[in-house]
């Protein structure tokens, strides 16, 4: 499945660190790509660091306009998924989900508009509660690819973890 992660409605500087966990979150959880306002350029050069020592071509892309980019997945026939309290609970719904080929997963900062609820091909609860885009995409992640992604291996990392049950061991490509 090619996942797609748009950010949506974030303010400067007060989501910054929200913004940066949700593309890490994107990028560690198996996601390929994430649209965002330009709002901090700083985010990009952090997940291209990333990018450089644990590997993949995880991408940021910056939009102006996230209606335009809504349109033209849609047109497409990619599925959109909004992550919202108010929507079918992700239990009912992430095996339907998980049939899709191309998705894009909506996560909103403040208040989200009613125009992506009803543009939306899955409005996705994770529980009725109220907590976090970050929390939300991960949960959401891992149930539409059944814990999968933490199998991906990245051939171009400069830096690779061996697994320990205690301490840390990292190899680095030229040792
Ligand atoms: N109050 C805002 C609204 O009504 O649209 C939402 C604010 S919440 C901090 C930010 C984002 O977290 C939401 O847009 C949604 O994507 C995600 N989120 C928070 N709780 C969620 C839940 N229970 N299920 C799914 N997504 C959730």
């Amino acid at each position: 499945m090619k996942i797609e992660v748009l950010r949506i409605g974030q303010r400067l500087v007060r989501d910054d660190r929200v913004t940066t966990h949700v593309a890490l979150v994107a990028r560690g959880f198996g996601a390929s790509k994430i649209f965002m306002n330009e709002v901090n350029p700083e985010i990009k050069d952090t997940l291209d660091k990333v990018n450089k020592s644990w590997g993949s071509d995880f991408q940021i892309e910056f939009i102006d306009d996230w209606r335009k980019l809504l349109k033209s997945k849609k047109k497409n026939s990619v599925k959109i998924i909004h992550l919202t309290m108010y929507g079918e609970n992700i239990n009912q719904i992430q095996d339907k989900i998980k049939k899709e080929d191309r998705v894009l997963i909506v996560v909103g900062a403040e208040k989200v508009p009613r125009e992506v609820y009803e543009q939306a091909d899955y409005n996705v609860a994770v529980g009725n509660q109220p907590h976090s885009e970050i929390s939300a995409l991960a949960i959401v992640l891992d149930r539409i690819q059944d814990g999968k992604q933490f199998d991906i291996k990245y051939d171009d990392a400069r830096l690779k973890i061996v697994p320990t049950e205690k301490g840390k061991t990292v190899i680095a490509k030229n040792d």
